[in-house]
């Protein structure tokens, strides 16, 4: 048997991903916990059970199905007792109104290849590909080597969207597949950084030059969030780090949005930025307008 991933969502015809339509294969695990993460459901190297409340009926399906009780059912209430979860999938299974789901599938390269080859058509008009996005995709280095080797070799276009943190070595050892590096930029101070993500910057900032060095084409992705860093100060460093870059094509600006939030709340997980708003248009706009007096790179909403 070929190498297995563990995949949480494959998407098709993204926008967002990268150059022209993509499909977009997201990888299990992540070293960081980003206090604003949008895909919290990626974190965890595991298989998670994900309960959509707002499609429950209380039918109570769910609860004769599971072998290890971890359902309860109130007159207007729906309980999961996660520790005792053992991801079996019974009880998904068991729910016609499909309100749980099983995110993290084990997945071959070849299956995985297979998805992303339906949309062929549409990469060959639009200039896309596939991206490989997470969590951090780098956490499943084998599967993602492998998987971006295969891609290249059927002829599409990669991207891989990355925290920026895993060892030097294996970016270097995957450059020569990857056609543009998705590359986080979150926290231009060390501890905020630390503070926010969970992890050091050091790292991912070496390994940001050095794919530089080597010509490694690179998207800097910030996400900006309201109250978190979006001051005037890191908003100049992302346009000084710009600068510093030889094979920079673009700076996306990558505004917080509370899905984040709620698909924390589906993993029985409480997400620590506490936000329920999305960031008004104008005060993008503001953003992107700041970094780009600074800078001449493009700048554009991610
Ligand atoms: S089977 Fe589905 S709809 Fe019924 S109680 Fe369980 S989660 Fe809710
Ligand atoms: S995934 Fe299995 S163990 Fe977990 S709640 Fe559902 S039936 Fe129970
Ligand atoms: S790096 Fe991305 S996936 Fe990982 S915690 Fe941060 S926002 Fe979430």
């Amino acid at each position: 048997m070929g190498k297995q991933g563990l995949i949480f969502a494959i998407e098709r015809c993204s926008l967002h991903d990268g150059p022209g339509l993509r499909t977009t294969v997201f990888l299990k695990g992540c070293p960081l916990h980003c206090h604003w993460c949008h895909n919290p459901e990626s974190q965890s190297s595991y298989p998670e059970l994900y309960f959509l409340r707002e499609k429950c009926t209380l039918c109570g399906s769910c609860v004769k199905a599971c072998p290890n009780k971890c359902h309860s059912l109130s007159v207007s209430n729906h309980d999961i007792n996660r520790v005792l979860c053992a991801r079996c999938g019974c009880c998904v299974s068991a729910c016609s109104n499909s309100a749980l789901e099983i995110k993290g599938n084990p997945m071959g390269v070849e299956d995985v290849l297979a998805e992303v080859e339906k949309d062929h058509d549409f990469y060959v008009e639009s200039g896309g590909g596939m991206t490989l996005s997470g969590g951090e995709p780098m956490m499943q280095y084998e599967f993602a080597a492998e998987l971006l080797k295969q891609s290249k070799k059927k002829g599409f276009h990669n991207c891989i969207e990355t925290s920026g943190f895993a060892p030097k070595e294996r970016y270097l050892k995957i450059r020569k597949n990857v056609d543009i590096f998705l590359f986080d930029f979150k926290e231009s101070d060390p501890e905020r950084h630390l503070k926010y993500t969970g992890v050091d910057n050091k790292q991912i900032l070496e390994n940001l030059f050095e794919l530089d060095r080597k010509g490694s084409k690179i998207i800097l992705r910030c996400p900006i969030i309201p109250g978190l860093n979006d001051r005037k100060s890191h908003l100049e460093e992302i346009a000084k780090l710009a600068g510093k870059l030889k094979n920079i094509i673009e700076i996306n600006v990558m505004p917080y949005h509370p899905m984040g939030k709620s698909k924390s709340g589906r993993i029985g997980k409480k997400q620590p930025h506490d936000s329920d708003s999305f960031t008004e248009n104008e005060k993008v706009e503001k953003w992107i307008k700041f970094i780009g007096r600074r800078t001449t790179i493009p700048v554009k909403k991610g």
